[in-house]
């Protein structure tokens, strides 16, 4: 274990140390690792990709609203879409949860 010298008062601390001993300095920046970054990103890309999926859901669904022709055919699309739509709301709020949850149990400590 080398020693280096505070950039902010010159005491000499341990470069494994976060901070400095006489003043506090943060010296060594805090990073998430490997499985914190990972996480982050999973994290980030989920809600992109349920962002994404809901809409072009949406789509489909206003596609057979708009072309079909009987009342029946309607309603039936607008019950699926609530339950489908109810479907990947709880899938991503579950998502979330658990992902956010990693992601707050991967976060540097200080
Ligand atoms: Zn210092």
């Amino acid at each position: 274990m080398a020693l280096v010298s505070c950039p902010e008062c010159e005491v000499q601390v341990s470069d494994s140390a976060l901070k400095c001993t006489g003043c506090g300095f943060q010296i060594l920046k805090l990073e998430r690792g490997f499985f914190g970054k990972l996480f982050k990103w999973v994290f980030i890309l989920f809600n992109v990709l349920m962002t994404y999926l809901l809409f072009s859901y949406f789509g489909s669904v206003g596609e057979v609203v708009s072309t079909s022709d009987s009342e029946a055919a309607q309603t039936g699309a607008a019950i699926g879409a609530t339950i489908g739509t109810s479907m990947i709301m709880g899938f991503w709020v579950f998502g979330d949860i658990i992902l956010g949850l990693l992601v707050l149990f991967t976060k540097p400590k200080s």
